[in-house]
């Protein structure tokens, strides 16, 4: 090697950790904002995080960052696999922000920092008014960056690759009227019986007896707990420092066991994935897992493809019923199985069953298209999100509150991030039958530990972090491309036996 590389690759290096070290202290402030931080403090946290971003943005797109990038770009057949692909993310990233003016780009993390606070307080006040001007702003930023990241392109396409590469409007909208055809007849046939009417409904959850659940599923499904802990906020959500440091966290609601223990199960499945990856990705580009899609497949397949299985169910429900003696004395096996993937249409998507969760995600999909087509305003929003509800989930809205204030997603700037959650449980239909091939899932769902489950996905998936794009991640897993059926099966499948329909 040339002394030249040496010294470009030691830049490199010292590139990625400046960044890591940034993107750490812009986490941590997060972290805080949404755990113990006073209410009325958002304004100094504000101040530091536009300054940070402002370092970061310059880190980035600064003159030797891209003279460096692009030599090392031109001597690719020198590096390592490993190195060209830092590059390679480095430069997508880079690509994107340099067409971004500096002005706009902070302009717009000082919006985001206030539209959280604005956000949580038009929720709880039920007043979309409020909210109103930030989302529009929110909205019409992300529209002009995809248009100057790509001005030939559509611009919700942009927006859908950020999160899942290789993503586009036409395979969305293949995907959700393959969900469609199938789920919203299904979802008719059920409500049709009088099964859900004879469910038992369990109430009056100590909080602290649902902490020792928390600590007893995360041993359960093998997570460290040095290298882990679960804590509370509004909303649950994963947060990675690297992979020796992933924090969860959760929501504890007294009259509803089920939102706490499958947010510890879904988060948990994030946290797995972001614990897997192997050491030679630390401190560099490829620290993390590849796109939203694929995280998401991995937090649902362990919520819903093992969480709410009768193998899993069954193999817990003593645990549960020595925490909880009371409320599960007289519950069977069968009963719990039937009463956790109850299937109602509902308001609220992080609330919803396993059947009629996409068309949650399908909602919200459609009005950030129509948005991004300037063919809704924002300020229409709560009109077509009620219209929308009533169409596909035949339920009306009675606030926005529990209508399109819900989900943090927007208020975050993460518009295009909605269609990963229904893409991810599809993958993992298709990944759980690879899994099958080589795994009795049920009865390592029995066997009082879901490590060998986890093993088996950290080989195929966790290990890699970002080193292949999510599309060949996929093939790499299933030898197979992405195919929707196997995930209407698994739904058809389950719910049609729950329901005898
Ligand atoms: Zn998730």
């Amino acid at each position: 090697m040339t002394e030249e590389m040496t010294a470009k690759l030691e830049q490199l290096a010292e590139l990625q950790k400046k960044m890591y070290a940034f993107n750490y202290a812009s986490s941590s402030i997060y972290l805080d904002s949404a755990t113990v931080a006073p209410k009325d403090t958002e304004e100094g946290r504000g101040e530091a995080l536009a300054i940070l971003s402002e370092y970061g943005y310059d880190l980035a797109t600064r003159k030797e960052t891209i003279e460096l990038l692009e030599y090392l770009n031109e001597h690719k057949d020198e590096l390592t696999p490993h190195q060209a692909r830092e590059v390679e993310l480095l430069l997508r990233d880079n690509e994107f922000m340099k067409t971004i003016p500096v002005e706009e780009y902070i302009a717009y993390q000082k919006v985001l920092s206030k539209a959280d606070y604005v956000w949580h307080k038009a929720k709880a006040e039920n007043d979309f008014e409020s909210f109103r001007p930030v989302l529009k702003e929110i909205f019409d930023y992300n529209i002009k960056f995809a248009k100057y990241y790509k001005p030939d392109q559509n611009p919700y396409d942009t927006q859908l690759n950020m999160f899942e590469r290789g993503l586009t409007m036409e395979k969305c909208d293949k995907f959700f009227a393959t969900l469609r055809e199938h789920i919203v007849p299904l979802i008719k046939k059920i409500c049709e019986t009088s099964k859900n009417e004879t469910l038992p409904v369990l109430t009056g959850f100590p909080v602290e007896k649902q902490k020792e659940l928390t600590k007893y599923l995360m041993d359960y499904m093998g997570i460290d707990p040095n290298h882990c802990v679960c804590g509370e906020t509004e909303h649950p959500f994963t947060l990675e420092f690297t992979k020796d440091d992933v924090r969860i966290t959760t929501h504890y609601y007294e009259e509803n066991f089920e939102f706490s223990m499958y947010s510890v199960i879904h988060e948990g499945g994030h946290a797995l994935y972001e614990l897997g990856g192997a050491d030679e990705h630390k401190y560099t580009a490829v620290a993390g897992g590849v796109s939203m899609g694929i995280h998401e497949s991995q937090s649902r397949f362990f919520e819903n493809l093992i969480g709410r299985s009768e193998a899993f169910i069954t193999a817990i429900l003593p645990k549960v019923k020595e925490i909880f003696p009371k409320q599960f004395r007289d519950i069977t096996p069968r009963m719990a199985y039937e009463m956790i993937n109850k299937a109602q249409p509902s308001l609220i998507r992080t609330e919803a069953d396993e059947l009629t969760y996409c068309l949650h995600v399908m909602i919200r999909y459609e009005i950030e298209k129509k948005v991004f087509a300037g063919e809704l305003s924002v300020d229409d929003i709560p009109a077509e999100w009620n219209r929308l509800y009533k169409e596909y989930l035949g339920v009306d809205v009675p606030s926005d509150s529990e209508g399109c204030l819900q989900d943090s997603h927007w208020s975050g700037g993460s518009i295009g991030y909605f269609p990963s959650y229904a893409l991810g449980s599809a993958y993992g239909a298709q990944m759980l039958a690879k899994m099958r091939e080589d795994i009795d899932v049920e009865a390592v769902c029995a066997s009082g530990s879901l490590k060998p489950i986890a093993d088996w996905l950290g080989e195929r998936i966790y290990q890699h972090a970002s080193m292949y794009d999510p599309e060949v991640l996929f093939e790499m897993v299933c030898g197979a491309p992405f195919d929707p059926t196997y995930y209407v099966e698994y739904l058809e499948k389950k719910f049609s036996d729950i329901y005898g329909v």
